[in-house]
């Protein structure tokens, strides 16, 4: 996608050059949170993958493969694929546009996502809706945004499909689920998303979106609660892959 150069911007980079997320270098140039070395460090998502959930797989698979949580879980979202592992240069740049309001991130999340959404099922074209996963309101007035929202808005001009923020709550706060086990993480977050309004969602496919899957748990409620209010279709996309 084309993007415009702010002249302003550039003459404050050549000024002063910003860190790169991955190494702290100096990067010159506009719209890069990365050196060009670090670019090359990022580690994109490849097949082998689980052709459900997205996750990647060591080694050779023959054909497609569903691995062994999918088939456990069996998750209530069709499918769901991540742009890069969360691993490498990619840290930084998710965790300063998380916790630190890095927005400069921003311009390399879209080159990962743009490499993404053309290698995802063919009926990401069909979703009526892109939907962020959202933050509880308490969390999202301290943080002032959702970092899951910027994704959204990022994946909606590639794709040209809308963001609803709005078709799904989160109804209590949850811990950081960081140190919890996969068992752990789907307890943590049963039953904490709603749906305000069921006639939105109504026979809607729907495509949610966030920064990091982890376990997987996080999209499963998610997917689970739009299902329940009678969602046609959940897909997920999210940037990294824990
Ligand atoms: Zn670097
Ligand atoms: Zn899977």
């Amino acid at each position: 996608m084309k993007r415009s150069i702010n002249p302003f911007r550039t003459l404050a980079d050549l000024l002063y050059p910003r860190p790169c997320a991955g190494c702290g270098r100096p990067v010159h140039g506009p719209e890069a949170a990365l050196c060009p070395d670090c670019q090359m460090r990022v580690p994109v998502v490849s097949l082998p993958y689980c052709s459900v959930c997205g996750d990647p797989v060591a080694g050779d698979v023959p054909g497609p493969y569903v691995c062994t949580w999918c088939r456990k879980t069996a998750p209530a979202f069709a499918w769901a694929r991540s742009a890069v592992r969360y691993a490498g240069p990619v840290r930084p740049c998710i965790r300063n546009l998380k916790y630190r309001a890095g927005f400069w991130a921003l311009p390399e999340i879209e080159r990962w996502l743009a490499a993404l959404w053309p290698t995802c099922p063919d009926d990401r074209a069909t979703a009526d809706a892109i939907v962020p996963v959202p933050l509880h309101w308490t969390r999202r007035i301290r943080r002032t945004y959702n970092q899951a929202t910027l994704v959204a808005r990022i994946l909606s001009r590639l794709s040209g499909i809308p963001v609803r923020p709005f078709w799904l709550w989160r109804l209590r706060r949850t811990g950081t689920q960081t140190h919890l086990t996969a068992a752990q993480r789907a307890r943590n977050v049963a039953g904490v998303f709603g749906v305000p309004s069921r006639r939105a969602v109504r026979g809607r496919r729907i495509l949610l979106v966030d920064d990091v899957m982890t376990t997987g748990a996080t999209l499963d409620a998610c997917a689970r609660a739009l299902r329940n209010a009678g969602a046609a279709a959940v897909m997920a996309v999210t940037v990294a892959r824990g």
